[in-house]
């Protein structure tokens, strides 16, 4: 097997299975967040490029859809062998680029294997209908077949697990892929490229394409793409959506979050508040699933809130390749300055400010994003660190009186991601799984992680389109159901009649 390339000094393009130069001239920094360091540069894409990477895609498309299934799928199964034998490479990749902590990094990974696991399945997933005699010798059976080329848009805080999400389920499915990921964390899937190549996959059928707007846009303007999976923030996911809906291109768009935990007065304190601390504050609070928001019912409040404060200054901040570290930078200094600032804004606002991270400062990592935990109180709705999603460590808790005002608090915000109850009572956590208007419910599990073989994805403002990404509604996103209906003649069977049948 082939020894990783060394990343460089600039990661290149992927395009036919090896690597290609940019060709816009433009690059942008990739930091170490812990040391603040630019530790390589990645070349932006043109127009042109991502043309070349979709011709690339289109000329491999013929002869992967024709591959059989089952050398689709054992081509899936190497990929995920080479994926466990370089789980911990591919981690480091992902630490050192985004800052989070080694082991939550190999937990990332590991979430993403966990899709290609499920991809190696696909000769039963694949299964069509049939129905013998719709009408008299006449049978009706379906075919899921590749929409085509497909594209993937990915955010910058899971640079292995959402790409995953998608490129393994599509390019299984039959199609071919063109992927652009952050910017901001480009190194990681050329390893997995490397290693998808390795395992077997005809060049083209898998292309990288790095850059910003330039990129997307063209990606999303090509006529050769038939279908854009984009998981990012609200504004640009909106913006994917209705660029690609205007183009004819199937799309699914998966936006921003601001996940609300209601904890009810009979919940396990000590437990919930665990739960909370790691949801919260884990990967300094940038997964689109984080807990950013915690609604206190009744007499539950003023313990929560203790019990939260003492956990949060306990959480040790470090390089995330440190031994014992909970919590790594954020990605970039002016993302660290404007989470910061949402800290001014909570006190302006009358938020009570219970922890202050502002002050944090790491010894020997003066450089480095770092962020110290903050934990408001008697946070209210019309608060903006309530209202926009500050993807950062800090934590804000509400108070609510009943779980009716509870549930309509975070029935009345327009993200719609995940949520998640506490509470020892079957009938109120039965009663908030059926009146919660979100997409993904935790009951004592503050972030319902996503499970390969599920699906995964929000409602509302947290996505838009139909399908959520990979599961069953991934296979159906990328391929289109066609009905064959049969009829042999010489059978019997009365002639082909002028007018729709009205028996059978
Ligand atoms: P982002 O929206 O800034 O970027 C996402 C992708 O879009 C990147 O590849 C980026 O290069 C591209 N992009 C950025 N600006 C663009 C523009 N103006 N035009 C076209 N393309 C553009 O998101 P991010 O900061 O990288 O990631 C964080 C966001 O992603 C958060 O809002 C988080 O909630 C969300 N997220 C959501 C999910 C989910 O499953 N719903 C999962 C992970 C992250």
């Amino acid at each position: 097997m082939n020894k990783p390339a060394e990343i460089g000094a600039r990661v290149p393009l992927w395009i036919a299975g090896k690597p290609a130069p940019a060709s816009s001239g433009r690059t942008g920094p990739v930091y170490n967040p812990a040391s603040g360091e630019v530790v390589r540069h990645v070349g932006f894409a043109s127009a042109a490029d991502v043309d070349a990477a979709v011709r690339a895609a289109l000329a491999a498309l013929p002869d992967w859809r024709d591959t059989s299934i089952l050398r689709r799928a054992r081509v899936m199964q190497k990929f995920l062998q080479l994926l466990q034998e370089n789980h911990k490479a591919l981690a480091r990749r992902v630490s050192e680029e985004h800052g989070k902590t080694l082991p939550d990094a190999m937990g990332s990974v590991q979430r993403g294997i966990e899709v290609v696991e499920f991809a190696c399945g696909i000769p039963h997933l694949l299964k069509g209908e049939y129905s013998e005699n719709v009408g008299t010798s006449v049978d009706t059976h379906t075919v899921r077949q590749a929409v085509g080329v497909c594209a993937g848009i990915t955010p910058f805080n899971f640079p292995a697990m959402v790409p995953m999400w998608m490129f393994p389920v599509a390019i299984a499915c039959g199609n071919t892929f063109v992927l652009k990921v952050s910017e901001k964390v480009p190194s990681t899937v050329m390893r997995m490229a490397e290693l998808f190549r390795d395992a077997g996959l005809p060049d083209g059928v898998f292309n990288i394409v790095h850059g910003d707007k330039e990129a997307v846009d063209a990606i999303l303007n090509h006529p050769g793409i038939a279908a854009v999976s984009f998981v990012g923030s609200t504004p640009i996911a909106k913006y994917v959506y209705e660029t690609c809906a205007r183009n004819g291109k199937r799309v699914q768009a998966l936006g921003g979050a601001k996940n609300h935990a209601v904890v009810l007065p009979d919940a396990d304190l000590e437990f919930a508040t665990d739960a909370l601390i790691g949801a919260g504050y884990g990967s300094a609070g940038e997964r689109c699933m984080a807990i950013s928001a915690v609604v206190a019912v009744g007499a539950a409040g003023d313990p929560l809130v203790a019990a939260l404060a003492r956990k949060a200054r306990a959480i040790k901040i470090g390089p995330g390749d440190a031994d014992r570290v909970d919590m790594g930078p954020l990605i970039t200094r002016e993302h660290r300055d404007k989470v910061s600032g949402y800290v001014d804004i909570g006190v302006k606002e009358g938020a009570k400010l219970v922890v202050d991270g502002r002050g944090f400062r790491l010894k020997g990592r003066e450089n480095g994003f770092f962020l110290g935990t903050t934990l408001f109180d008697h946070v209210t709705p019309k608060m903006r660190i309530y209202q926009d999603e500050i993807f950062g460590p800090v934590l804000v808790v509400l108070r609510a009186q009943t779980i009716e005002e509870a549930i309509a608090l975070v029935n009345a915000n327009p993200y719609a991601n995940g949520t998640a109850i506490f509470t020892e009572s079957g009938g109120a956590a039965r009663r908030f799984e059926n009146e919660i208007q979100v997409g993904m419910v935790g009951i004592n599990v503050p972030i319902p992680v996503p499970v390969a073989f599920y699906s995964f994805g929000g409602w509302k403002s947290s996505l838009f389109g139909d399908l959520h990404v990979h599961g069953i509604e991934g296979v159906k996103f990328y391929t289109r159901t066609k009905v064959v209906t049969t009829r042999w003649p010489h059978q019997d069977t009365p002639a082909p009649g002028f007018h729709m049948p009205t028996l059978g």
